[in-house]
């Protein structure tokens, strides 16, 4: 009787040796934390729980697509579009907008002067021809937005200085700036290496 109570004991006891390491509460990583950063010619992708602080995944990409899908001009027959900013591993910055043609007269848009955070960016859009809802998509690269900071944050103040023109008669219809921050965006696409 003593030895079945000893054996009862032993088992009881391993029961809960395997039940207490169990019942512990397991992180699920259910909040977790996404950086970015270029080293190697890519892009490397680090998930963090930001409860336990455990590296959740670790990865490696070629390309990041902030998505904007943003109107900045709808005027005079003319519609332009911030699309999207890209970086890549070899720290390169695009900036691509659409331009499109929302009337049956000719229009010519033009970006004469991009500002960054206040100073002059070397770009220059120019689409002429432009009716009847024809489409042009126009990327720039960004000298003063370097990828490595831009990917860490992506508050920049930009400001583009356009003209629209009628394309028959070189009439100028409108001559306006618009302003706008990149980090406006709405999502983030990643592109594996
Ligand atoms: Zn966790």
């Amino acid at each position: 009787m003593k030895r079945m109570i000893n054996v009862l004991l032993v088992v009881l006891m391993s029961v809960c040796l395997f039940g207490c390491g169990e019942s512990e509460p397991k992180c699920e990583h259910a909040n977790t934390s996404t950086t970015y950063e270029i080293s190697g010619l890519s892009i490397k992708k680090h998930v963090v729980c930001n409860d336990c602080e455990k590296e959740v995944s670790k990865s490696t990409l070629s390309k990041l697509t902030y998505v904007y899908n943003k109107e900045l001009v709808n005027d005079k027959g003319i519609k332009c579009t911030l699309i999207s900013v890209e970086v890549d591993g070899w720290s390169t910055v695009t900036i691509n907008f659409e331009v499109e043609g929302t009337s049956e007269k000719k229009r010519t848009f033009e970006i004469g002067k991009m500002y960054i955070n206040g100073y002059e960016e070397a770009v220059w859009v120019y689409v002429s021809e432009l009716s009847g809802n024809r489409k042009s998509m126009e990327s720039e690269w960004l000298t003063l937005v370097k990828a490595e900071e831009y990917i860490v944050s992506q508050d920049y103040e930009v400001e583009i200085d356009y003209e629209i023109t009628d394309s028959n008669n070189y009439k100028k219809l409108a001559e306006k700036e618009v302003k706008f921050n990149l980090n406006e965006y709405v999502s983030i696409e990643e592109a594996e290496s």
